[in-house]
């Protein structure tokens, strides 16, 4: 670790020792790495993305072991049908569903680790819908150290399994409520000296910066308009900002990607804000969405995308259960299959260009936050296209659909 690295606050400015590893200020205003010397970074030779942008890490040595392969994530045209869906001429696609365990989440679990393993410590632990907690289950098991998952009961039973194969404990918490289960084992964790992983953590949202230097090489150092990200704790949004101002502050970009920040309407908390002009997250309690990976009502930390969102000029737009459903259809025609909460970024940006706030020759980049395989329940919601067929009836079945064809 580098003793010069500091954390400090992004709301008061207010510092904090680098090895202090809470994920908030004790008034739960979100903390930010702070990097010494950030306008004299430079790029170096190397193979992995963390040698090559050493220069940008809080890390002075990092054990490449603990690595699962993460990154390296194609960046696709998004193709014809999906431009013509949108309107929008340079959609790209970022495909983080192909990481190790199928979301972007494995890019902050590496550092989580890494950070765990510094500070020697035995349990590493998280409170998640299921990305969250099959991340870090694979990347602790890794590591060899022991895993706790705190889930709540809409879990999809895919994301639990896959938590269980690699050895973590998974403790599966009725409550009315998600925000209101998360806090009561932020409670208890305080009581057992138990620290709990958060998904806007400074040291996870570090690892979230290699994904906007790693868009910076694949598009040839150039910068996008638009970043649409499904947000709910709102790491994976402000991580990828991080690395483009940092990339900004070392000379190497001249200007700043805007952000798109997409909810569910029936859980939109900064987009409500964000529409509102207000300073403050509107928090949402007591709904449902399909989008299950992005259900943070009350996102400690939110604040700061609220209030990024306004200085910045970024842009926020929710969709509806039936948009979700729908979007998830049409990405999967266009040949990616995502899970309900990545579907809302494909509507979101289709309105936003039918409202005029994207024009149709800007670059706009959709974050696959997660794969469709890790949700099967909901796939019952999409249409179906099975033939029941038999060794007797396989003639006439082919025969009717080739005709059909
Ligand atoms: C975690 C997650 C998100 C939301 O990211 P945050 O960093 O919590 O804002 C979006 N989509 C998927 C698939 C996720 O797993």
């Amino acid at each position: 670790m580098e003793l010069s690295v500091k954390l400090q606050s992004t709301s008061s400015g207010q510092e904090f020792p680098f090895d202090f590893i809470e994920e908030f200020t004790p008034e739960g205003e979100s903390l930010e790495v702070v990097i010494p010397g950030i306008t004299a970074a430079k790029i170096k030779p190397g193979r992995f993305l963390w040698e090559r942008f050493a220069d940008f890490l809080p890390f002075s040595s990092v054990d490449s072991e603990v690595s699962l392969g993460e990154g390296n994530t194609p960046l696709l045209k998004a193709g014809k049908l999906l431009v013509a869906h949108t309107g929008i001429r340079n959609l790209l696609l970022k495909n983080e569903t192909v990481n190790p365990t199928w979301s972007f989440k494995d890019r902050g679990s590496l550092f989580c680790v890494w950070m765990a393993k510094a500070m020697n410590e035995k349990v590493t632990a998280t409170i998640s819908t299921g990305n969250m907690g099959n991340s870090l289950s694979a990347y602790g098991a890794r590591a060899g150290l022991n895993v706790l998952v705190f889930v709540p009961t809409f879990t999809p039973v895919e994301k639990i399994l896959a938590m269980n194969i690699h050895g973590a404990t998974v403790l599966k918490v009725g409550a009315p409520d998600y925000s209101l289960m998360k806090n009561t084992v932020l409670g208890l964790a305080k009581e057992f000296s138990l620290r709990i992983v958060s998904g806007n953590g400074p040291i996870r949202v570090e690892g979230y910066k290699l994904t906007a230097f790693e868009m910076f090489e694949q598009m040839n150092k150039t910068v996008p308009d638009f970043i649409a990200v499904p947000t709910s704790a709102c790491g994976h949004i402000r991580g990828i900002f991080k690395g483009y101002r940092e990339l900004y502050e070392a000379g190497l970009i001249d200007r700043l990607p805007k952000m798109i920040v997409v909810q569910a309407a029936n859980n939109s908390p900064i987009v409500s804000a964000i529409r509102q002009g207000k300073n403050h997250i509107i928090p949402f309690s007591n709904f449902k969405t399909v989008a299950e990976a992005i259900t943070s009502g009350n996102p400690a930390g939110g604040d700061e995308i609220v209030q990024k969102a306004k200085r910045y000029g970024w842009i926020a737009e929710d969709v509806t259960e039936e948009e979700i459903i729908e979007s998830q259809q049409i990405f999967a025609r266009a040949g990616l299959f995502v899970e309900p909460a990545t579907a809302t970024s494909l509507m979101a940006v289709k309105k936003l260009r039918g409202q005029g706030k994207i024009d149709s020759n800007q670059t706009v980049i959709l974050m696959l936050t997660g794969s469709g395989l890790k949700d099967m329940d909901v796939l019952r919601k999409q249409p179906q296209n099975t033939v029941a067929s038999s060794l007797k009836t396989i003639k006439v079945d082919l025969q009717g659909i080739l005709n059909s064809l």
